[in-house]
């Protein structure tokens, strides 16, 4: 989502685990001083236009056990059943380090993709239906991309943003509400908050720490957050190639808009969103263009897990603890011992 759409609609989640204010601290705690050193990648965000706001009901379809649920167990290597897949030509691992910054929109340093090569970069993950087609579209043909998960999304859709792990692609975050971390209305503690109680999220939805990528929301770089993310050792993502999926009327519109910049620019990192209908439609015949179109795929994904901060970790936790309805049976809580 690279609209505002996400925090008037989360307001309706009031029935989520989650309540959508006031539980987190706000200023009382002074963050590191930022250091300056991504903040120097950066060049100005395009303006993007705003795109419509979903009217989907926000509804939660899984829940995050108490318990987080145990990582799992890498999987054997799969083979593929599909001869014409797509698949992936390379795999790279990322030392994130003093959060280096990745996509050419906003950031010159790091070319490493050569000639027809793609990222593939999903935001705003997890959502029903549309999370699951791309998944299915990208098992299909075998390849592995980048999510880039909402942490408001991650508690209301844990056991999809799950799926996305198990398959194998590399699970980022993207702040906890997808504010703008641009905007003048955020100060420096709202902005770390948005950041890390997203990662903190993203990682008791998984059960499993996520990869240290970040992405902005609008790719709207903020340059303090930039410098903070350095210091948190958490790579950036803008992109090479934006699909404007959110504003496309349909999936052939998403496609003819990816394939006619990458004819032109001939690589790079594409930006979609598995939370957008046209885009899941679009899944199964854009990849088969790319793969008709002698496009190789190349998978990112993190040397090392992300850190979260512990006391990010235990405020959300402690959050989900919240007094909650009971939904068992009564025969399960009441029962006749003797009569
Ligand atoms: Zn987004």
């Amino acid at each position: 989502m690279r609209n505002a759409f996400g925090l008037m609609l989360m307001s309706l989640a009031a029935a989520t685990l989650i309540a959508t204010g006031g539980w987190f601290w706000n200023s009382h705690r002074s963050s590191a001083a930022p250091q300056t050193f991504a903040a120097a990648q950066a060049t100005p965000a395009p303006v993007h236009a705003k795109p419509l706001a979903s009217r989907d009901p926000i509804e939660t379809t899984g829940s995050i056990p108490e318990k987080a649920p145990a990582a799992p167990a890498p999987q054997p290597k799969q083979t593929c059943a599909n001869p014409d897949a797509l698949g992936v030509s390379r795999v790279v691992e990322i030392d994130t380090t003093g959060g280096p910054g990745f996509g050419f929109e906003h950031f010159k340093q790091i070319d490493f993709l050569g000639d027809k090569e793609v990222v593939l970069s999903f935001d705003d993950s997890p959502w029903p239906v549309n999370t699951p087609a791309v998944l299915k579209a990208l098992a299909d043909q075998c390849t592995k991309a980048m999510f880039f998960s909402i942490g408001k999304h991650a508690t209301f859709h844990p056991e999809i943003l799950r799926q996305v792990a198990a398959a194998g692609h590399t699970v980022g975050t993207h702040t906890w509400s997808h504010a703008n971390l641009n905007s003048k209305k955020l100060n420096e503690q709202t902005v770390k908050d948005e950041i890390e109680k997203g990662n903190s999220a993203v990682k008791l939805a998984l059960g499993t720490a996520p990869a240290p990528f970040f992405r902005f929301p609008e790719l709207q770089h903020n340059p303090a957050a930039m410098a903070y993310l350095g210091t948190r050792n958490i790579a950036m993502f803008s992109c090479d190639l934006d699909s404007f999926d959110f504003r496309a009327k349909s999936p052939e519109q998403v496609i003819n808009t990816v394939m006619t910049k990458l004819e032109k620019q001939g690589k790079g990192i594409i930006l979609m969103h598995d939370f957008q209908k046209h885009t899941a439609e679009a899944m199964p015949e854009l990849l088969r263009r790319l793969k008709a179109g002698g496009y190789k795929v190349v998978f990112m994904k993190p040397k090392a897990p992300m850190q979260t901060l512990p006391e990010y970790d235990e405020a959300l936790i402690k959050d989900m603890k919240m007094p909650v309805a009971s939904a068992r049976p009564v025969s399960s809580v009441v029962q006749t011992v003797s009569q």
